[in-house]
């Protein structure tokens, strides 16, 4: 046995001479002990709390022999379905199962099942009564309150119902779960822990809550009610604060879950002792004979650098699971794992990453939110940055100036998603410089993900204009540096606010710069997103306004289409989509269409040659920026007299095809009439021979002619016509 694993069967136990676990962690995912993976870090930080803790990964959760596998655990089970919900693991955005997963030995799928956590709790409850559960992780985390539910398209109740288990942890664990430790070992019965901030448990009734908290619309009224849902969340994204959010309780029937409010986020100390636990930063090695666990690969060699995120797009789930508040980690303690991935022995040079959910937030918003908590009814960078907002990126490239200065580093890059509002609104042009310089591998990728202010507005991403601004900046710091660099922008399709109008709008914005996603990325319902309660309500719960939800096969699909208007396959979808959208100006031949009318060779095909967008040298030039704003404005103000001509196009393109249909229609005709005649003639022909043969042959009929008969034709015959 690998000593330093933690135990994963009996031999692991016996071999440190355990008979007895303090914790069972139940897992989702395979067993990989590297900090980017929650229950290495929740088994980790318990280890240095000083209690056992064993280890059951992916167990099989037909039968109960895989939980008991350890034997009953001294203080309780952990539960959690893995790094990703399972439903999102399972299941593609059209509710198809997924190909791989890449958290399992060799990316075999069907090791999990479906609502992991649900499914494991109730089977740990069958192998042992009454043993304390306590479930964390995204899928417990996000599906704490009665929440939608995009796979049975329902609300479903708290997880913690579901599941029966004892607690809920919800965010990242560490505090919490020692805390719930520390009173499960001094003998303290898992129902009374429910002071824990950071956790959810179930009350009888409202007397057994402390004072000061607010009761949000029910689980029945929630899942009746789609402004009651909306309500409900409101409460449950603006209470999301560490300082000055409140307690939440939602009646389940005769019950009420209770949110305690957010436990506060680690210290840069406390952060850095997490991290410089002693994780193998590996998976184990019983996965080796099936190819490894691929997740791994991913971030083996990459530092997480900080936690939380201000940026509060709408789509994101992490400001409800890590929250508003960023925390980092300090200079020395990412040295310090910097060191230590180079001597791995299959570094070749490369960190691949240092950064978080966005990799250039390294503080706090602004001091106000650690004295008094974020702002309730106000964002950070939304819908422009925030006044107070504390802008600096100095320290971050200090680290990164260090760690390429490692020794056996060739290179550090920077492949988190970097905000480039935040960029853009810092007056120095230090960090956009240096990490073009040094953190890029030739492409940037960055998250515009819209360009229609409305969609925007929804998704709550910073305005066109500003990514505009960016990628001038970028093209121009490229060219001072004498470096070919390119920005990989990602687009969203049929995002709440996104009418078929807004994605003819983003097309056409496509066509302008002269880019094609390769891959377009449809809006996914994920739990506890402010995105997935409109996607449900119909409202944007902050504002309580309409928004428009494409939810159709054929919508999506159509939205979808749109940004790869260019693909022959898309064709179609695209035609039928500027139909229904009144666009049909941009179905034509003028360099502002986006395909060519029907009946037509579909627009890359037939104008590869003279379509300067689709060439890729120009492509080039125009996402580098050569394609000026001047000159995009003069395409814009002179839209009107190209749709105009379009349209005109348009008309002439389709008497012209009105009359070619027609000639060709005549030429069938005439060529039918002839074939109609010769056959005649042939059949003519063939009765007077047959009327020859007849008198030839006194009447006998061949087998030859026989066969010909239409009235009888042999198997043999009939199977060719079959095919
Ligand atoms: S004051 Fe501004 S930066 Fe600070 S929390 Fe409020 S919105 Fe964010």
């Amino acid at each position: 046995m690998p000593v330093n694993y933690l135990p994963v069967n009996r031999e692991d136990m016996e071999c440190r001479g355990w008979d007895q676990v303090d914790f069972a962690l139940v897992s989702g995912d395979a067993y990989v002990d590297h900090p980017s993976f929650g229950p290495a870090i929740i088994s980790r930080v318990l280890e240095d709390a000083g209690y056992k803790v064993g280890i059951i990964p992916q167990p099989d959760w037909k039968k109960t022999e895989d939980f008991q596998r350890l034997g009953r655990p001294r203080l309780g089970f952990l539960v959690s379905a893995g790094n990703m919900d399972s439903m999102v693991n399972h299941y593609s955005v059209n509710k198809k199962i997924r190909e791989k997963d890449s958290y399992s030995p060799g990316c075999k799928m069907g090791l999990r099942p479906d609502r992991a956590t649900i499914v494991y709790c109730n089977k740990i409850r069958e192998a042992y009564k009454n043993v304390p559960i306590i479930i964390g992780g995204v899928e417990a985390s996000l599906r704490r309150f009665a929440h939608y539910d995009y796979w049975s398209d329902t609300v479903r109740k708290s997880i913690l119902i579901d599941s029966s288990a004892d607690l809920l942890v919800y965010g990242m664990a560490e505090k919490q779960i020692v805390e719930i430790a520390a009173y499960l070992n001094d003998g303290l019965e898992v129902k009374y822990i429910r002071h824990i901030p950071g956790t959810c448990y179930m009350a009888d009734s409202l007397e057994e809550v402390s004072n000061g908290y607010i009761e949000i619309p029910s689980f029945k009224k929630t899942a009746e009610d789609k402004t009651k849902y909306a309500e409900a969340f409101k409460i449950q994204y603006q209470e999301q604060d560490p300082v000055r959010g409140k307690t939440i309780v939602q009646q389940h029937g005769i019950k009420y879950l209770v949110q305690n409010k957010p436990e506060m986020p680690l210290s840069q100390a406390e952060l850095d002792k997490v991290y410089g636990l002693s994780y193998l930063k590996n998976a184990h090695p019983m996965y080796d004979r099936d190819g490894g666990i691929p997740a791994l690969e991913e971030v083996k060699f990459s530092i997480v650098s900080s936690r939380g995120c201000f940026g509060s797009c709408a789509f994101c789930s992490l400001t409800f699971h890590q929250g508003r508040i960023v925390q980092s980690r300090s200079e020395e303690s990412i040295l310090h794992e910097a060191v230590g991935i180079t001597n791995l022995e299959d570094f070749k040079g490369y960190i691949h990453d240092v950064g978080g959910p966005t990799a250039n937030f390294r503080q706090p918003a602004c001091l106000k939110q650690l004295k008094t908590g974020a702002c309730k009814e106000k964002q950070c960078l939304h819908p422009s940055p925030c006044k107070s907002l504390h802008i600096d990126h100095q320290e971050y490239l200090g680290i990164l100036r260090k760690l390429r200065k490692l020794p056996k580093v060739k290179k550090v890059f920077v492949r988190s998603g970097i905000r480039y509002d935040y960029i853009m609104a810092d007056k120095s042009e230090h960090f956009l410089k240096e990490l073009l310089e040094h953190h890029v591998s030739g492409q940037l990728k960055v998250a515009p993900e819209h360009i229609s202010p409305k969609v925007l507005h929804d998704m709550r991403k910073p305005a066109g204009k500003t990514f505009e601004q960016f990628r001038e900046k970028f093209f121009k710091i490229n060219e001072r540096l004498g470096k070919k660099q390119f920005i990989v922008p990602y687009f969203m399709s049929s995002h709440p606010g996104s009418t078929l109008e807004a994605a003819v709008e983003l097309a056409e914005y496509l066509r302008d710069i002269h880019y094609q996603p390769e891959q377009v990325q449809d809006f996914y319902p994920t739990p506890g997103t402010l995105s997935t309660a409109m996607f449900y309500t119909g409202l944007d719960p902050l504002t309580m306004q309409k928004v428009y939800v494409p939810k159709s096969k054929t919508e999506k699909a159509m939205q979808r289409a749109l940004l790869q208007f260019r693909e022959p396959k898309k064709y179609a979808l695209v035609h039928a989509a500027l139909v229904e959208a009144d666009r049909t100006d941009l179905i034509g031949f003028g360099p502002k269409c986006l395909i060519r009318p029907k009946g037509k060779t579909a627009y890359s095909d037939q104008n590869k040659e003279q379509d300067s967008g689709y060439n890729q040298n120009k492509q080039k030039n125009i996402v580098k920026g050569k394609l000026n704003k001047e000159q995009v404005n003069k395409d814009l103000l002179s839209k009107a007299r190209i749709n105009k001509e379009h349209k005109k196009k348009i008309t002439e393109d389709s008497r012209k095809s009105r009359r070619t249909v027609k000639n060709e229609k005549m030429e069938k005709e005439r060529q039918q009439r002839s074939l109609g005649n010769k056959k005649r003639n042939l059949k003519e022909n063939q009765k007077e021979k047959h009327q020859g043969s007849r008198t030839e042959a006194s009447g006998k009929v061949t087998g030859k002619v026989k066969r010909m008969s239409p009235g009888k034709p042999s198997g043999k015959v009939k199977r060719k016509h079959s095919f």
